[in-house]
């Protein structure tokens, strides 16, 4: 029985901060994610034939927006109102970090086939109880409308924040598959914020093996694939942290996927390596590069979140994401 691989990536470039004091610091982090690391990852998943899911966020489908048709939600977030803080259109600089109809032309376009998911349409966190199920699914639907005039069928989701909440509306949109929160004691809905941080310190600095998951049937129909690791960010104070730590636990994380026949969930934002960039893509290389010899040994596939969906025959998924010898494996 073999392991398997799969990368999802929260895609949202400046959308996902904005609620965050201080978001303007973010963005030069978030132009080096636009020009630097956006083609690394491209560069490393053609090169190591990896199809990763981006959930991306709904806006960056857009390459303009206007005040009135900015967001579909009402102001129950400080970024989710008619616009975001600063108008995108108004400001020919900080533009790009707000729209990426040319990345997503370039996902499309990737020899190594990309999943393109969902991440919302504005970064809404669904679990928050100021979320209502209208919001979500206003929300839900500009996403799956704006993905349809693309010709992309959404399958996946990732939640901002990894909050989950409102999974009928999901179902009714034709999601199969979300990214649910790591097993882990800390991970847990109602872990406060500072044992969250202390836990997940620990494991980070003890090298902690990440768990190995499974996709388990949710409510509707949906699929839950947890996350095993995030590659840690490089920015803040995790920037301390050192790149051959992030790479130790994955390797030790795709082994232990390996050995339990299970998957490896890795997750990260583009932006978690737009901080010493070229350091952080190589400590990425050298997970693929073991990801790789294990799919060579026939002991692990590689394959996207969408892959889980109950829905979706072998042959199905091939033709849709993958090379031959990964659906063999899988
Ligand atoms: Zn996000």
């Amino acid at each position: 029985m073999a392991g398997i691989l799969t990368i999802s990536l929260d895609f949202e470039l400046i959308l996902g901060k904005l609620d965050k004091p201080g978001w303007q610091r973010f963005e030069t982090v978030c132009e080096t994610e636009r020009r630097v690391v956006f083609d690394g990852l491209m560069s490393l998943f053609s090169e190591f034939d990896v199809s990763a899911t981006w959930c991306t966020v709904g806006h960056l489908f857009l390459d303009q927006c206007r005040r009135q048709t900015g967001s579909p939600s009402s102001s129950h977030h400080s970024h989710a109102g008619p616009c975001f803080p600063l108008d995108p259109c108004s400001n020919e600089q900080t533009a790009p970090l707000y729209y990426g109809k040319d990345l997503i032309d370039r996902l499309i376009a990737c020899p190594t086939p990309q999943e393109i998911g969902c991440h919302t349409y504005s970064h809404v966190m669904y679990g928050d109880p100021k979320c209502t199920e209208a919001i979500a699914e206003r929300e839900t639907a500009k996403c799956v409308q704006l993905a349809e005039e693309r010709g992309l069928k959404l399958r996946s989701f990732v939640f901002p924040r990894n909050r989950v909440g409102h999974l009928p509306v999901l179902a009714r949109h034709g999601f199969a598959v979300y990214r649910g929160p790591s097993p882990r004691w800390f991970d847990q809905p109602e872990t406060p914020r500072l044992l969250r941080k202390i836990g997940h310190l620990a494991d980070i600095f003890t090298a902690r093996t990440p768990p190995a998951v499974e996709a388990t049937p949710s409510v509707d129909g949906l699929v839950n694939l947890p996350a095993s690791m995030l590659f840690t960010p490089a920015f803040g104070m995790r920037r301390f942290v050192p790149v051959w730590l992030r790479v130790l636990r994955a390797r030790r994380g795709l082994r232990e996927a390996v050995k339990q026949g299970k998957v490896f969930h890795l997750w990260f934002h583009p932006t978690d390596l737009a901080v010493r960039p070229e350091a952080m893509l190589q400590g990425l290389r050298q997970v693929l590069e073991t990801a790789d010899e294990l799919r060579r040994a026939g002991e692990l596939a590689i394959l996207p979140m969408g892959a889980f969906a109950p829905l979706e025959s072998p042959a199905l998924v091939q033709s849709r994401y993958l090379p031959a010898r990964a659906v063999e494996a899988w």
